[in-house]
């Protein structure tokens, strides 16, 4: 799985027109599944573009609350109209918007409550990676953002090192590689084996089309959630026909 995560980017018209070049790049790939998490404002017209077209649509964020008086959030069941995935925890809401765990648990539990598939992002920061203590809050923030989720059916995990989201520092695939195999564990020890194996966990932070091999022929490496690349249509196609191309040699 491959998607683009475009954070703030692109107002409707520049949305519409971003993937309008995507689908004749992307539609002739298989193997992989794409998915684009263009802004709120544009989730509707970019469904409509996407009408018929393989690539499926993500939103960037969602509110845990079903309805009410709560300004400006956008709930559950409003986006479950209109797509399939949400990216839940990205590292940027965490820091800027003050999410802590306890909330990026509500949301998980609330878009799986509405049939939306979370991608939940877990990551160390800098400080924690230098102080030796990524497993800890790698595996520390997946337990608490699964916590009380019996059956997290259509989850996908993303493992975003905080140090190498937008900062072009990319983690080597060999690290990222034994990071996403804990997070394995952990997560068969939560639920089943078959779960831990199946579920798919991505790998983001500075995925480019040229490092993008690095990540996708490690084993436990089922994907990426790219950020700065996914803003450009041949990048984007070109990282998806990378892992398309290599997730085709791995199953011969
Ligand atoms: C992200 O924000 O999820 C991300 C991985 O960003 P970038 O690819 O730009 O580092």
């Amino acid at each position: 799985m491959i998607a683009g995560n475009w954070k703030m980017n692109t107002t409707v018209k520049e949305a519409r027109a971003l993937v309008t070049d995507m689908i004749p790049l992307l539609e002739q790939i298989e193997n992989v599944e794409k998915v684009v998490c263009p802004p709120f404002v544009s989730l509707s017209a970019i469904a409509e573009v996407l009408r018929g077209s393989s690539i499926r649509l993500g939103a960037q964020n969602v509110y845990f609350e079903e309805r009410g008086a709560y300004t400006g959030e956008i709930s559950p069941p409003m986006l479950a109209e209109l797509c399939e995935y949400v990216i839940v925890g990205h590292s940027e809401r965490r820091h800027y918007f003050n999410e802590t765990g306890e909330i990026v648990n509500r949301k998980v539990q609330a878009a799986l409550r509405f049939n939306l598939k979370p991608i939940l992002c877990i990551g160390e920061r800098l400080e924690e990676y230098d102080a030796g203590r990524t497993e800890e809050v790698v595996i520390g923030q997946l337990r608490s953002s699964l916590s009380g989720v019996e059956s997290p059916r259509g989850l996908v995990v993303a493992y975003e090192p905080v140090w190498a989201i937008g900062t072009g520092r990319a983690a080597t695939g060999e690290q990222a590689n034994r990071i996403i195999g804990l997070i394995r564990h952990n997560v068969a020890e939560l639920y089943t084996e078959g779960f831990a194996r199946d579920l798919r966990i991505l790998y983001g932070g500075s995925v480019t089309a040229d490092n993008t091999a690095e990540f996708m022929q490690q084993p436990e490496i089922d994907g990426a959630l790219v950020g700065g690349a996914s803003l450009k249509a041949d990048q984007f196609s070109s990282i998806v026909k990378q892992t398309s191309d290599i997730a085709y040699h791995l199953s011969a």
